[in-house]
């Protein structure tokens, strides 16, 4: 759980909506924890989705990260620019044996998984080609999928959750390269997040089962694991998930509402994290005080009379 290298935070949204509290926050760790270490914080557009992908979506996240005065160093990457390099790290792995060609179709993972749920058996897809003769592959599209261990554990030694442990046998080989030649997203997450130099992954824990995943992936490169830290989503005023019925969820709804942006950074900040009572701080104790093992394990809930309060 530890990391030696200087410290490099990212957020790395997908550009399919604006810019809601639950990402600010986010980015707001990720701002606080670099900025009081003397790191870097880094934007990364998680454009690979190029169905759901816009460029104005794009735009209102930055504006919503200006309006907060979460300022990131050097240019925002796009993930969708990386895929060629996504694509030479997959074709490395198969290099190096910690990957292999898959020539199951979709069709047939589909037949598998329909015959073993019918017969009440794991439909955890085992591709037979993992072991296949390398000599006597037939000329046909296929997928790189990692060559996962199949036994033992993974384990995330997280630094909000603790260690949180997988058995290898519930990870399937998961895809790298698609047969189109498209990354999936887990793999272009981790190739990033390793080329960014990224040292500590703040983000949602609805992606603390990706970090096992992630993991796997770092381990068959030799590269360096990231610290992780998961923290846990916000719920509403009834400690149900956040959505819509609980009010404004947007960013800009509170910048509309006229409330100021040191306002909604103090409010953010203790939405999940704590530092002793101190209910009240400016930017500089903020920084100096944001650490992970302030982050709480149990969901934070929106509470609009903080947000009166320290709107003062
Ligand atoms: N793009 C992902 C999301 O918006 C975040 C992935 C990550 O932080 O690793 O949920």
């Amino acid at each position: 759980m530890t990391d030696s290298r200087p410290v490099v935070t990212r957020f790395a949204p997908s550009p399919t909506g604006y810019l809601h509290i639950g990402g600010a926050r986010t980015a707001l760790f990720n701002w606080l924890y670099a900025r009081g270490r003397d790191g870097k914080f880094l934007l990364r557009i998680e454009d690979t989705d190029r169905a759901r992908s816009t460029p104005e979506a794009t735009e209102a996240i930055l504006q919503g990260l200006r309006w907060l005065g979460l300022d990131w160093d050097g240019e925002p990457v796009s993930q969708f620019a990386g895929r060629e390099r996504h694509a030479e790290v997959a074709r490395a792995m198969l290099e190096n044996g910690t990957a292999y060609k898959c020539f199951s179709t979709a069709e047939e993972i589909e037949a598998f998984r329909e015959r073993a749920k019918a017969e009440g058996r794991s439909t955890l897809f085992l591709s037979p080609w993992r072991d296949a003769d390398p000599a006597s592959l037939p000329d046909a599209p296929y997928a790189i999928r990692l060559k996962a261990p199949r036994d033992g554990e993974t384990v995330v030694h997280d630094a909000v959750q603790g260690d949180v442990t997988f058995g290898n046998e519930q990870l399937d080989d998961m895809v790298l390269l698609r047969s189109d030649g498209t990354p999936t997203y887990m793999h272009a997450v981790v190739v990033d997040d390793h080329d960014m130099g990224v040292t500590h992954v703040i983000r949602g824990d609805d992606h603390l089962t990706n970090a096992a995943r992630q993991i796997q992936i770092y381990q068959a490169m030799g590269w360096e694991i990231p610290v992780f830290a998961h923290i846990p989503l916000i719920h509403g005023t009834d400690g149900k998930k956040l959505s819509k019925r609980h009010g404004a969820v947007g960013l800009h709804e509170y910048a509309a509402m006229g409330y100021p942006a040191a306002a909604m950074r103090n409010y953010l900040a203790r939405l999940g994290w704590s530092h002793g009572d101190d209910e009240l701080f400016d930017d500089d104790q903020a920084r100096a005080w944001f650490d992970l093992p302030g982050i709480g394990k149990a969901p934070a809930r929106l509470d609009f009379k903080k947000l009166e309060h320290v709107s003062g």
